[in-house]
């Protein structure tokens, strides 16, 4: 699992007079040998540039660094990512290579800071989710990412009601009152940790586990910014200790909040396009609105792969063609283009979500909200 702490890592890796080496190289499960070669295919040109006389000595010797580190961690065994992505500075003693979910451009970048966009916006498309497993008087806390799921330390047992109270002789409505007195307490005590971790952004959104005739009361104890974050319930026993019937529980729930939010997406684009606002819709006009570094969010629907065109002189982008009619060049076939079309908008700082609930984005294919309305195209 990606932790939060090692993208926050990431993103603060300075090479304080150094090059930092953000190097980023697709896995394909189904065939690991190809791995170590589409590495060192990249790794070439750094060498390359580590040679290069014109580098300052010690930028050149902390390249090299990298390399050697790098070579080294692709002989590690992974399990089954879409890519893997290295960031290193040996100069300043930092390494970090992480798994992604989903498949990356090949590429390497050599910059003052780590190159953390491809990054960033695969990882946007997960959500982290807080999840809670509570009764009246205990409450667990894990961390569910990317089909993990971890516990969380500082368990919380607050005081209940007990059956001894009886004894003690007090009366039944005193008790009855007793009881949600601590209850109550109890909620609140949880909800005030929620709203902590809610401020320093350790989660996006909450699924709560419990008896389904408590969960409603504990629901109502959450403030609102917390409150809007519960993607769902499920009911679950309290104490239940498997693991893994918690998490697949917990999973349901994120499953569903996907696949709403993904249809919430496509209809407010599909609605912004044809009330004439800044969208468009269909695979052609996403092109070359990508393009143009025209997106702002490209929806794509999921797993789908269509062969189309691009150039590699100026990032044109068409489904089909031989020459660029922008530059006149060329066009490079290419088995995917939609994923050419994602790499443009993800490089031009844009957000990608992929959609897999069913949506009219199907038949579309891909849809997107613009930041600007792009020029007109060359070929029309
Ligand atoms: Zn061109």
């Amino acid at each position: 699992m990606l932790e939060v702490e090692t993208v926050d890592r990431i993103l603060r890796m300075r090479g304080a007079g150094l090059p930092v080496l953000s190097l980023y190289v697709r896995f394909d499960p189904a065939d690991r040998r190809a791995f170590p070669s589409r590495v060192d295919e990249q790794l070439h040109e750094v060498r390359l540039l580590a040679k290069d006389s014109s580098m300052e000595r010690d930028s050149r010797l902390s390249l090299r660094g990298d390399i050697e580190r790098i070579e080294e961690a692709v002989q590690q065994e992974r399990l089954h990512p879409q890519a893997v992505a290295f960031f290193s500075c040996s100069g300043r003693g930092v390494f970090e290579d992480v798994e992604l979910p989903r498949s990356v451009r090949d590429r390497y970048v050599v910059d003052e800071t780590a190159w953390v966009r491809p990054l960033v916006a695969v990882l946007d498309e997960y959500h982290r989710c807080r999840v809670v497993v509570i009764d009246r008087g205990r409450a667990r806390f894990f961390e569910l990412y990317q089909d993990e799921v971890v516990e969380c330390a500082g368990r919380l047992r607050d005081r209940t009601l007990r059956k001894p109270d009886y004894a003690a002789g007090m009366r039944e409505h005193t008790v009855h009152n007793k009881a949600e007195l601590l209850a109550k307490r109890h909620y609140r005590a949880v909800a005030e940790r929620l709203d902590e971790e809610a401020r320093r952004h350790e989660f996006d959104i909450i699924a709560v586990g419990g008896h389904d005739h408590e969960i409603p009361e504990f629901l109502d104890h959450l403030p609102a910014t917390v409150r809007e974050r519960v993607a769902g319930t499920f009911s679950v026993h309290p104490r239940e200790d498997d693991l893994g019937r918690i998490r697949r529980r917990a999973e349901q729930v994120v499953e569903r909040y996907e696949r709403a939010e993904e249809q919430r997406l496509v209809t407010e684009t599909l609605e912004r396009w044809s009330s004439g606002g800044l969208a468009v819709v269909g695979l052609a006009e996403c092109l070359w609105a990508g393009a143009t570094a025209a997106v702002n969010q490209l929806l794509v629907q999921d797993e789908v792969v269509l062969p189309g065109t691009v150039c590699d002189n100026d990032g044109y982008l068409a489904v089909e063609g031989d020459r660029c009619p922008v530059c006149r060049r060329e066009l490079r076939r290419t088995p995917d283009v939609v994923d050419e079309l994602v790499q443009a908008v993800i490089d031009e700082g844009g957000s990608v979500e992929h959609v897999a609930a069913d949506t009219p984005l199907r038949e579309h294919v891909t849809a997107a909200t613009l930041r600007f309305r792009p020029p007109p195209h060359p070929a029309v």
